[in-house]
């Protein structure tokens, strides 16, 4: 199966408030050459951060790239957006900290890719299969991945809320599904934490424009996009964060009641995996050159 690089045909912006810092940003999407991945380009600093897992600095409540004392923040719904699209290289100038929350989903980068349009590069992405299960566990929070030809992703999510409680979806990755059944799934949070997240310097440009905000009954600004909106975004979650593999992945994932931090500790895992199973390779391939 070979599946083409992929960037997007012209420059595109799009502008708006940070969920945590509450700084306005803008983000402009440039299209780069075939090979070159995909780099958040600090434009106010002119440093470049690799959007690879190498690069996470934080993952409490967002997933942050950086390097040195530079970052950018809540990653994930981009990146998410960009994978579903089939992105493999891209600069991504920012002005800022942290790419906007917009509307709180993905739906507003679908739209601002479509409206840039894809572009497929001369060259093959080398898509990373995995060849035995890999799996994390906290407690009784869980990750793993065996082994398929497609990308499966099965979430369970189960909260003590009487609007969430327990919520299970199992997504077959592909693009037009993803714009239908996870774009439009918006981030969440329970007013409860609010005081507690600001006096953190989080959820600081959270509103209920763009956050399901709850409280001990039920979703304060409704109406959900869907009964299941919650599942949803932790997938949307969970394929961003994927997306710091810096290649595509296939496989059937079951995640149970997992976050970003334990999305990220998975994707260390599975790499540690690659690079190990690339090293045999390479040591067999010497072996047979050796005897022959
Ligand atoms: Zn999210």
């Amino acid at each position: 199966m070979h599946v083409k690089r992929k960037s997007i045909s012209t420059k595109v912006s799009i502008t708006g408030i940070g969920l945590h810092s509450g700084i306005y940003t803008k983000v402009e999407l440039h299209p780069a050459h075939a090979g070159s991945g995909i780099t958040f380009v600090r434009a106010d600093l002119g440093i470049r951060i690799p959007a690879l897992q190498a690069s996470t600095t934080a993952l409490d409540h967002a997933t942050t790239v950086g390097r040195d004392d530079v970052s950018v923040g809540t990653v994930e719904h981009l990146l998410s957006a960009l994978m579903a699209c089939g992105i493999t290289d891209l600069d991504i100038h920012i002005n800022g900290p942290e790419v906007p929350i917009i509307d709180g989903s993905a739906l507003p980068f679908m739209h601002l890719i479509d409206a840039a349009g894809v572009r497929e590069l001369g060259a093959d992405v080398r898509v990373l299969r995995v060849k035995e299960p890999i799996e994390v566990v906290d407690g009784n929070r869980s990750i793993r991945i065996t082994p398929s030809n497609r990308l499966v992703v099965k979430y369970k999510i189960d909260f003590d809320h009487p609007t969430i409680g327990k919520q299970a979806l199992a997504f077959d990755f592909h693009h037009d599904s993803f714009l239908k059944k996870i774009a439009p799934a918006r981030t969440f949070g329970f007013k409860q934490d609010v005081d507690k997240l600001r006096a953190a310097g989080l959820a600081r440009g959270g509103s209920i424009e763009n956050c399901i905000v709850l409280d001990e009954r039920g979703v304060m600004n409704g109406p959900l996009r869907y009964r299941d909106e919650f599942v949803r975004h932790k997938i949307l979650d969970l394929i961003g964060d994927l997306a710091l593999i810096g290649r595509p992945v296939v496989g059937e994932i079951t995640a149970y009641r997992a976050g970003h931090s334990l999305h990220s500790r998975f994707v260390e895992k599975i790499l540690r995996a690659a690079e190990a199973e690339e090293d045999a390779v390479s040591i067999g391939a010497a072996a047979a050159e050796s005897f022959a």
